[in-house]
């Protein structure tokens, strides 16, 4: 079964009204492989994003950074699932290596969300990926494994997630994992879905790469057989994203 490309490019905390315009203005005019050929879909902060919505090019979609655990409420500065349904926002990050750390998401916690976005039609980004210090004691696969399980103990349907493997050492450092680092990674991820869900699973999910991924390096990451996109964080700022969506073929 073939495995669609897949470009996400990750906003952060960043943009203002004028930024987010030029970007998308970029994005519009670019000429980049069909939507047969390669999925982009692009993730402002939560303020931009009926905004960007509006202004983008129907090829390319949208997602927002993250949503609460469960429905909606009592839960004050939180955005709900069925808010982003509501708005027709398909996509959403989840489980992003910064909220972990900075926001304490546990494994459990991050696959709740996971669980319940899905329930609520929305298309997950799961992101997962070890610490430096993990990858030095030789832990990567173990702690990638953990991160996966606890989203595979809550889910039973893989069709509407894709899995980003991003190093945390890597995003944002320039510090980006060679290919052979990549592979290696993702073969292992493929491996733990087909011994622990299914082969189907492990045949269809999408594993994509993310930390310091930039125009000049995507080539050779995307050439790895188990490498099926990217999720770009500093460099989707930037006119080279286009680059890396070109780099589907
Ligand atoms: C990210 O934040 O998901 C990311 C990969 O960031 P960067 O590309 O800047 O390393």
């Amino acid at each position: 079964m073939g495995r669609k490309f897949f470009v996400g490019g990750n906003w952060k905390c960043n943009g203002t009204t004028e930024e987010v315009k030029k970007i998308v203005t970029t994005l519009n005019e670019a000429e980049v492989p069909s939507e047969d050929v390669v999925e982009v879909v692009v993730s402002p902060p939560f303020v931009f994003l009926p905004f960007v919505k509006s202004l983008l090019r129907p090829d390319f979609q949208v997602a927002a950074q993250n949503c609460w655990v469960r429905k909606g409420g009592a839960f004050t500065g939180e955005v709900s699932a069925e808010m982003l349904v509501n708005l027709n926002i398909p996509w959403v990050i989840l489980g992003h290596s910064e909220r972990r750390a900075l926001l304490n998401e546990s494994n459990e916690f991050v696959a709740d969300k996971v669980a319940y976005a899905l329930s609520q039609g929305l298309k997950v980004i799961a992101c997962i990926g070890e610490t430096l210090e993990q990858r030095e004691s030789g832990s990567t696969v173990a702690v990638v494994a953990a991160q996966t399980k606890a989203i595979a103990d809550k889910i039973s349907n893989w069709a509407n997630v894709v899995l980003a493997y991003e190093p945390v050492w890597a995003i944002g450092t320039g510090k980006v994992a060679t290919p052979a680092q990549a592979q290696e990674v993702h073969f292992e991820l493929r491996k733990w879905l087909s011994e622990n869900v299914s082969a189907e699973v492990a045949a269809s999910t999408r594993i994509i790469y993310g930390g310091s991924v930039n125009g000049g390096n995507c080539k050779e990451l995307a050439a790895q057989p188990d490498v099926d996109g990217f999720l770009v964080g500093g460099a989707s700022l930037k006119p080279e994203f286009i680059d890396i969506i070109k780099s589907a073929t």
